[in-house]
């Protein structure tokens, strides 16, 4: 059996660095061997060109530069001198990344080096790949070997040439090489090429869909498959592959960037690409082109009137969110997502908010004179639902991108340490060494871009991390637990939340003296939070007291509806998030806010003032209308409430269109619909969980269970059913209340309640949506 060979990377002298193994199927393992174990892996392994023993003798002044280990050594058993790297035809990239003065050190000795590449696409990548790299420190040409079948290299010219020796080979080189000519460098494009190239490897599919498509074959590949067709102008009208059409209805424009398809008996595009054998993204020359498409989705007309008639009604229990004012990207995307996972859509949407804030922190901002302050996109939530309904695969859905960009920073920095421990290790000054300087300052670099705070640490650890970050957001999935351990870490105990409240309007100066030695002065800390909690965990720990500080008041408060139904047991879809459609155009958003350098500076469009206004203005007259008691819980709210529409504002006017700096009306209006539903969710919690007396907090567990029942139940039931921890006395009490106040009717006989009472919800209750099953 030789299936397997192993190709040594030796130092200089000889000394054996790492190994590459090549097994049958052409796969290839990393391995190097410390203390005569066997490690597949080259963590920390310092990379040189393959054969150097070889080439980096001082009278070597020309050497070939093949790809793959095989060809080298096919080379050498001709007297030829010829190295490569290890990797294969994506190695450029990672290498120079690792070791950027790879070239410099290896290659710059020669007057020559002359590339042989593979005659196949990745091939000449790998080729192009190295030239670029090399031709900054010597002379490179490249030789495109004649009479090579597709996939040809060195060693098939070698085998087709029985007898060859160094000096025909030599001939033949001479005979057809050129200069490599660089292409003309765009400078901006190579830097952030030259960075991505590592990120590329960790990327998700959707990460991948940067690359351009070739419209113009997509474009006839559609048309060979649509026939019996004619043409108009520059559309083609076809039959429809999706509905049995007699006609053709389907008409396919190439125009600019995008191929347009649309049927006239009212086909979805999604389902013409799928039978087409098209997808959605190969209609788009490249990702950005599909997200303005999709931006340019209209948004419906706004009529508010309707969503603030629901806020003023009082109903036992808000409904879900209604998204239709939501920019499409943001709206299919909370929709695609939530169907996946069953998590609520608003803690989607909030979560996804609030994660893109981070991604932008200060870049988006309302100054002076367009608001009283300045304005961020920094964002706060806090989502109140019950125990199993998906609240942290909500969070971890909401800021997946956000997440991933963190799980690659993270594999980046990881990396980068293990070559500066190896340096360390081997008594390298970072004074001297300029390899090891450059990977400081790059971890130092990666670090910075970090967006995502500790769930987990104290509060000194928060403010290092904000120091040295500029901020990000804090997902918490469980809220209460969070703030009271975070409390307890403080060191000036009740003292947090006034600290935590102080952060949310991004002080120019923020200073915090809570640690040992001495303060710490931060500027702009920017921090976005999208908490979940469960009621009974808030209640122990907010009292009315915060409500009045205005640390509550600094959230806007969910209350999705619970979902009183048994939820899948697998997953209903074949699809992975990282597959939606929706998933990549918000990756796109996120990559456009990570690329955003200098702050836009937002200002109101005339519509927009006008509707903000109308808002604010309707707002405080829903205010003034409330008893005095009310006015107490509501006033923090309803001064956050204004501004945070604008704050919301922006980040639905960069989903809209990310090149204007004016706010339109549908960006307001969908941070209206917003701020809506946290007012009729926070009227609801203090109407019911956190504004109630103990006393009432029962009736309430009563009465629910009834709600749950259908509107109807027997007392023996409920005696049963445990939802208070007293006996019959306790539940007959709060009946009799509930009675009292006109809520249910008691079936009673001589007018006492009867064992097994019949009971029943006088109220129009909304038993359907909370029946069970
Ligand atoms: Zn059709």
């Amino acid at each position: 059996m030789t299936a397997y060979t192993i190709y040594e990377y030796k130092d200089v002298s000889g000394r054996l660095l790492y190994s590459v193994q090549r097994g049958p199927d052409k796969d290839f393992r990393r391995f190097r061997m410390v203390a005569g174990q066997r490690i597949n892996n080259w963590d920390g392994v310092q990379q040189v060109p393959y054969r150097l023993e070889n080439i980096g003798r001082e009278q070597v002044r020309k050497v070939l530069f093949v790809e793959g280990e095989k060809d080298v050594d096919n080379l050498t058993k001709l007297g030829i001198n010829a190295t490569t790297v290890a990797g294969g035809s994506n190695a450029w990239g990672k290498l120079l990344k690792q070791q950027p003065s790879f070239c410099e050190k290896y290659f710059g000795r020669y007057a020559e080096v002359i590339i042989l590449p593979d005659n196949d696409d990745p091939g000449r990548k790998f080729a192009e790949d190295a030239a670029q790299a090399l031709h900054d420190v010597t002379s490179v040409k490249i030789c495109d070997l004649p009479e090579l079948g597709p996939g040809g290299d060195v060693s098939d010219w070698i085998s087709n040439n029985p007898g060859c020796t160094a000096s025909d080979l030599a001939q033949v080189i001479q005979e057809c090489y050129y200069e490599y000519k660089p292409p003309k460098k765009d400078l901006t494009s190579s830097i952030s090429n030259n960075f991505e190239v590592n990120i590329y490897d960790t990327a998700t599919e959707a990460e991948k869909g940067q690359i351009e498509n070739d419209l113009e074959q997509i474009h006839s590949g559609i048309l060979a498959k649509l026939d019996g067709g004619s043409w108009s102008g520059n559309t083609y009208n076809g039959k429809c592959p999706v509905h049995d059409d007699k006609k053709a209805s389907l008409s396919v424009t190439l125009k600019d960037d995008k191929i347009l398809m649309f049927c006239h008996a009212g086909c979805g595009m999604e389902s013409i690409a799928e039978s087409l054998g098209v997808k959605r993204s190969e209609l788009f020359r490249h990702r950005r082109a599909e997200l303005k498409h999709a931006q340019s989705q209209p948004i419906p007309e706004a009529d508010l009137t309707q969503v603030i008639s629901k806020v003023l009604e009082e109903r036992e229990e808000p409904d879900e969110f209604d998204d239709k004012y939501l920019p499409a990207v943001l709206r299919q995307f909370s929709q695609e997502t939530s169907q996946l996972t069953e998590a609520a859509p608003v803690i989607i949407m909030s979560t996804c908010l609030a994660a893109m804030g981070a991604a932008a922190q200060l870049n988006l901002q309302i100054r002076e004179p367009n608001y009283f302050v300045s304005l961020y996109p920094n964002i706060w939530t806090l989502s109140i639902a019950e125990s199993g309904s998906f609240k942290t695969t909500a969070l971890n859905v909401g800021a997946k991108r956000l997440l991933e960009r963190e799980r690659e920073l993270l594999l980046e920095i990881k990396s980068d340490s293990e070559f500066i421990d190896a340096m360390v290790a081997d008594n390298q000054d970072p004074e001297q060494n300029e390899e090891m300087q450059f990977y400081l300052n790059r971890r130092e670099e990666l670090r910075k871009k970090r967006r995502v705070l500790p769930e987990k640490s104290s509060w000194e650890a928060v403010i290092d991390r904000i120091d040295e970050t500029g901020g990000g957001v804090w997902l918490l999935s469980e809220f209460g637990a969070w703030l009271s351990a975070l409390d307890s870490k403080h060191n000036s105990g009740a003292g947090m939340k006034q600290a935590l409240t102080s952060l949310y309007d991004c002080p120019d100066f923020y200073e915090d003296s809570t640690r040992h030695g001495g303060s710490k002065l931060l500027q702009n800390p920017f921090v976005s939070l999208s908490g979940v909690s469960t009621v009974e965990f808030l209640r122990g720990l907010l009292s009315r007291d915060d409500a009045g500080s205005g640390f509550l008041a600094r959230f806007l408060l969910f209350r999705p509806p619970a979902k009183r139904k048994t939820p899948d047991a697998l997953p209903l879809g074949k699809k992975k998030i990282q597959e939606l459609d929706s998933y990549r155009l918000i990756s796109e958003i996120f990559t456009q806010l990570e690329e955003t350098t200098q702050p836009i500076q937002y200002e109101l469009s005339p519509s927009a003032k006008k509707a903000f206004t109308e808002y604010h203005n309707q707002l405080f007259q829903r205010f003034y209308k409330m008893d005095s008691d009310k006015q107490f819980l509501f006033d923090p709210f309803i001064k956050r409430w204004s501004p945070g529409v604008l704050k919301l504002a922006m980040l639905m006017q960069f989903l809209i269109d990310s090149e204007t700096n004016i706010i339109s009306e549908e960006a307001v209006t969908a941070g209206i619909s917003i701020c809506l539903y946290a007012e009729t969710c926070t009227k609801h919690l203090f109407k019911t969980q956190l504004g109630e007396s103990e006393h009432q907090g029962k009736e309430r567990k009563v009465y629910d269970f009834i709600l749950r029942q259908g509107g109807k139940t027997d007392r023996q039931k409920l005696l049963r059913s445990k939802v208070l921890d007293g006996g019959k006395m306790e539940y007959d009490d709060k009946l009799n209340n509930l009675e009292e106040q006109g809520r249910i009717f008691i079936q009673r006989m001589d007018g006492k309640i009867p064992t097994n009472a019949q009971i029943t919800l006088t109220a129009e209750a909304t038993p359907q949506s909370s029946s069970p099953g």
